[in-house]
């Protein structure tokens, strides 16, 4: 039988606070290393882990297309003898090892790349060059760190795979595509993930942070990445001789008063305690100096944490941009078109129980002066996608610090700025990331794995 999560999530706290782990948190030790037992195995495979970061990171795939990516984590779980299922949702592959029984944890790793050009000159940067969909030629690059996450997912799964006496329970470890299109875990999900796999009691994940130190992990209780929503609005008017405008109806001049209108429903609409955005991010329109043109095209990115503040966002931008229209005088058949994209990411919530076990986890695991909680970003990731299904599995996504420490001391004392996530130049430093991104898996699900439902 199988418990509602939230028992289950209850016995692991039990288990790992109480009487498997005892764990006060007024009274614990700060730990000055990383566990001996799991040091000492990392250190032993390291070479071979930063061999495949550095094959990965010089042979990037872009979304939809991780081919070869996903092929070569699928045949590294086969070795260890996982079941592995490949072509789930695209490109996806889910390896399960059953170990017994125990609680079902699913662990994520996402595949794909960027077009961007590297201008890392590390000497394994990516040369790779490919057609995007339109057709245009562009470089491809790791620049958003999927390669550390697929190399510290490969290390969890060998050290799991190796300790197998220490655990109970199942372990599902997913590879996912086209998480830079925000489709990835929709598409594995609407493929059976949870009908043809065993559904989780737990989901988690990391992504690397360019902004902390590498040899450390924060985290972020609750909403910790927003709702992400693209909206393209279309705004008809009468075209016309720029020289004789009173024959018109401008769609430009009603495209600057909606920009403006647009920047209300933050600032007067939305209460003032819940974080949203309104970017209007690209606006076209016109072809010629004295032209009044038929239409204005704009693209925005909406974000939000709750439902109820996207639902807000969504629906006063309608209201607002038929208002103006209505105001300029456009004619009823041509109101405002105003589409909301199909691919929506869902804000990922991590769940605070969930959480506060895995925090004891990452103390143990490299140490609590190396563990810090970090502010909520309004940048999306589709990983909440996993807890959002009726199942309302629980999930957790921590932040693997990734900057090369003397680098970001130069950036505390003002001399250097870092680049972003999605910069040409965002280059990790190897080896203490996905040591420590290791050490931090492995605890936390041995850790997870304690309860026996
Ligand atoms: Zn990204
Ligand atoms: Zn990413």
């Amino acid at each position: 039988m199988k418990r509602s999560i939230k028992q289950h999530i209850g016995v692991v706290l039990l288990s790992v606070l109480g009487m498997v782990l005892p764990f006060d948190p007024t009274t614990v030790q700060a730990a000055t290393s990383v566990n001996p037992a799991l040091s000492h195995a990392i250190k032993r495979h390291l070479p071979d882990w930063l061999k495949l970061y550095k094959h990965l990171h010089s042979h990037p795939e872009l979304s939809y297309h991780e081919k070869e990516t996903a092929g070569k984590l699928a045949s590294h779980l086969q070795r260890l003898g996982f079941e592995v299922s490949t072509q789930l949702g695209g490109h996806g592959i889910v390896g399960v090892l059953r170990n017994g029984e125990g609680p079902t944890i699913l662990m994520r790793t996402d595949l794909d790349a960027l077009p961007i050009v590297e201008e890392t000159g590390v000497p394994y940067a990516s040369k790779v060059k490919t057609n995007d969909d339109a057709g245009t030629e562009v470089g491809v690059m790791h620049a958003c760190g999927h390669d550390i996450h697929m190399s510290v997912w490969t290390g969890t799964t060998q050290l799991l795979t190796e300790m197998k006496d220490q655990w109970k329970g199942t372990l599902v470890a997913i590879g996912q595509p086209a998480e830079e299109k925000g489709a990835g875990a929709k598409a594995m999900l609407d493929d059976g993930l949870f009908e043809k796999f065993p559904v989780p009691d737990a989901a988690i994940a990391l992504h690397v942070n360019a902004q902390t130190p590498s040899g450390t992990v924060g985290y972020v209780s609750g909403f910790a990445l927003a709702n992400v929503d693209s909206v393209n609005i279309t705004l008809r008017g009468v075209g016309g001789h720029g020289a004789y405008p009173h024959t018109t109806r401008d769609p430009v001049v009603l495209a600057a008063q909606v920009v403006l209108a647009l920047q209300t429903i933050v600032s007067r609409e939305v209460d003032a305690t819940q974080p949203a955005v309104v970017t209007i991010g690209s606006i076209h329109g016109g072809t010629k100096h004295n032209i009044i043109p038929n239409e204005v095209k704009l693209q925005l990115t909406l974000r939000s944490y709750t439902d109820e503040v996207r639902q807000t966002l969504i629906e006063s931008i309608k209201r607002i941009v038929k208002g103006q229209a209505e105001a300029a005088g456009i004619p009823g058949d041509l109101m405002p078109i105003v589409e909301l994209d199909d691919v929506f990411t869902p804000a990922t919530y991590n769940d605070p129980d969930l959480m506060r076990l895995v925090i004891s986890s990452l103390n143990k695991a490299i140490g609590e002066e190396n563990v810090f909680e970090l502010n909520p970003v309004m940048g999306g990731e589709d990983f909440g996608r996993y807890g959002r299904t009726e199942h309302k599995v629980p999930v957790c996504m921590l932040w693997l610090g990734a900057v090369d420490p003397k680098q970001h001391e130069r950036f505390l004392k003002g001399e250097i700025k870092l680049p972003s996530l999605h910069s040409s130049q965002f280059a990790p430093l190897p080896e203490t990331t996905i040591q420590t991104g290791v050490a931090a898996m492995t605890q936390t699900l041995l850790d997870l794995f304690q309860s026996k439902p």
